[in-house]
């Protein structure tokens, strides 16, 4: 006897990352640029917080939307770095990761056959997302030629007047592309005029190397339209706490409440001690770790154009997006390299419409092992071309 999938499920392909990590497994020589984790441990004091709540006892489930003491702090960290203004009672939701918070938005927000406008390159969860709320994916792409910024020319064409939501993350994984308050004016005023809701996946905003992180939210009339979306696993180097959040108007903040009390009940309690302490008291780690991948960032960009592989300068998040060779397609290059240099990278066509041509590059990796890698690719590419 076989049990059927759900159509939704079925729709939805195994991420075509996973599948080169895999590979990069089972070899001990490897070299993995492919993941996108920081390679930093957790600060200590967060670390040491979350071990003194678990020796108090503090397992218990917290308040749905997560504590309040958490909330508080979130509201104050984001009206002090990014010019928020989010009420942590109605306004503010922890949840399990990012991820769960733009889960919770789809789930909120999509009806079958709403359609979700997504710029692309993008992160890999955003179309699946989509589809197993029952939503139509319509890609935006965007190119190099843009600095792989979205325009309102890309919307026209891509026919985003009439979608329901847009999902914008900047600064981006996959490209570590940035779009500045004036880049991001005319999507605003796109958005308003077509009454499109804006979803901001921002959870990289820490992590930006040339002047600070824009949000559309702050943008006139914008804060009524838009959810963000930010969370510790970067700039806090807490991936496997899983700690999230988002910030939106209270009905939507509300409405993803509903359905994270049934589907999850709170966010990780020790982690959330884990993310109090991080914003209280990591600022200095958090600014070594980005003095680090700026550092590393501007050598691996350096590199590559050595080597002579086109490179658009990335100047956000831990990524860098290199062109590959014109006799290679992406999933080529990136097989062949890690087959015969042990060097894993992400082909950019699995980050969708934009992406191919392109590898995924991360840098959350020891300047030493970037170097080595690097040296692997030049003689790759030496070889081949
Ligand atoms: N959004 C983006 C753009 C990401 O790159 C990631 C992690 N790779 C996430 C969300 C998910 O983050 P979290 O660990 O908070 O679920």
């Amino acid at each position: 006897m076989t049990i059927e999938l759900s159509d939704r499920v079925q729709a939805v392909p195994p991420s075509g990352i996973r599948r080169f990590f895999e590979i990069a497994e089972e070899r001990d020589e490897v070299i993995s640029l492919g993941v996108g984790e920081p390679d930093f441990s957790t600060p200590w004091a967060a670390r040491d917080a979350a071990i003194a709540s678990l020796e108090r006892g503090k397992t218990s489930y917290t308040a749905n939307r997560g504590k309040r003491e958490l909330r508080e702090a979130i509201a104050g960290y984001v009206a002090d770095r990014f010019d928020f203004d989010y009420d942590p009672d109605e306004e503010i939701i922890v949840t399990a990761g990012a991820s769960e918070a733009v889960d919770l938005a789809f789930r909120a927000l999509v009806d079958p056959g709403d359609t979700v406008a997504i710029a692309q390159p993008a992160y890999i969860s955003y179309e699946p997302g989509v589809i197993f709320a029952g939503g139509e994916v319509l890609s935006v792409p965007t190119n190099e030629r843009d600095e792989f910024r979205l325009t309102v020319e890309a919307l026209e064409d891509a026919g985003a007047e009439n979608a329901d939501l847009l999902v914008l993350c900047y600064p981006n994984n996959p490209t570590g592309a940035i779009m500045r308050e004036s880049d991001l004016e005319p999507i605003a005023e796109f958005a308003r005029e077509h009454d499109v809701t804006v979803l901001s996946d921002e959870i990289y905003a820490e992590l930006t190397y040339d002047g600070e992180h824009a949000s559309i939210a702050t943008l006139p009339g914008m804060r009524e339209r838009t959810i963000v979306f930010n969370g510790f696993s970067k700039a806090h180097a807490m991936t496997g706490l899983r700690l999230g959040y988002a910030l939106g108007p209270a009905d939507v903040v509300g409405a993803m409440n509903r359905i994270h009390q049934y589907t999850m009940l709170s966010a990780p309690t020790t982690a959330q001690y884990a993310a109090l302490e991080a914003l209280e008291s990591c600022e200095n780690d958090v600014r070594e770790m980005i003095d680090q991948y700026d550092r590393r960032r501007r050598f691996v960009l350096s590199r590559f154009r050595e080597i002579g592989m086109d490179v658009f300068e990335a100047k956000g998040a831990f990524y860098c997006f290199p062109e590959v060779p014109e006799s290679f397609t992406s999933e080529e290059f990136a097989e062949a390299v890690l087959r015969e240099q042990g060097v894993a990278v992400v082909p950019g066509d699995v980050f969708g419409e934009g992406g191919e041509g392109h590898l995924r590059v991360s840098y959350a990796t020891g300047l030493e092992e970037l170097r080595e890698a690097l040296v692997r690719i030049e003689a790759f590419v030496d070889e081949h071309t």
